[in-house]
């Protein structure tokens, strides 16, 4: 087993969608980036290449390249599940914390808990999704930006094994 940790941090403006977990969410605000700037699938992305050593988002997707402008992060999120899957791993369960001030997230919390748990092919018993505040102190507080973490588990798929059962049905 091998654990994988990702952060992720923007500025929230006016005019911008405010994409979490790969749902829109209503507001006035959205985060501020080269991409839809969700910093929930960016800090998940970092966790999953993290757990196998693969680098960060960065290193794979240049925030200079006009081919990531705007796009949907659940791009960046499918291509470290596809390096997940050539190494051999496969996730045991991910807990994420983003932190905002606004808008409040209890009845999307649930949705975006679903959201994750189909954009990563694994049960939703095994994605945990949580929300806090700052208490207004600081840029988060404030509702100038909003910052995420995730911590992922994963464990090497024993091919030998499942091939063996496979004859054997
Ligand atoms: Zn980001």
């Amino acid at each position: 087993m091998r654990i994988g940790f990702g952060t992720d941090f923007h500025r929230l403006k006016k005019g911008r969608k405010l994409y979490l977990g790969g749902v829109e969410i209503p507001f006035e605000k959205g985060s501020l980036g080269h991409s839809d700037g969700d910093v929930v699938l960016h800090s998940l992305t970092d966790a999953i290449l993290g757990s196998i050593s693969k680098g960060d988002i960065g290193d794979h997707f240049k925030d200079s390249d006009p081919k990531w402008k705007d796009k949907r992060s659940e791009i960046f999120l499918k291509y470290s599940l596809k390096f997940l899957k050539e190494e051999n791993y496969k996730i045991e369960n991910v807990d994420i914390t983003l932190i905002l001030e606004k808008p409040k997230l209890f009845n999307y919390k649930e949705q975006i808990r679903k959201n994750l748990s189909l954009l990563l092919g694994i049960d939703e018993k095994c994605v945990s999704f949580k929300a806090k505040t700052k208490e207004g102190v600081g840029a988060i507080g404030k509702g100038d930006a909003l910052e995420c973490y995730a911590v992922v588990l994963v464990s090497q798929v024993k091919q030998i094994i499942i091939e063996k059962t496979k004859r054997r049905k």
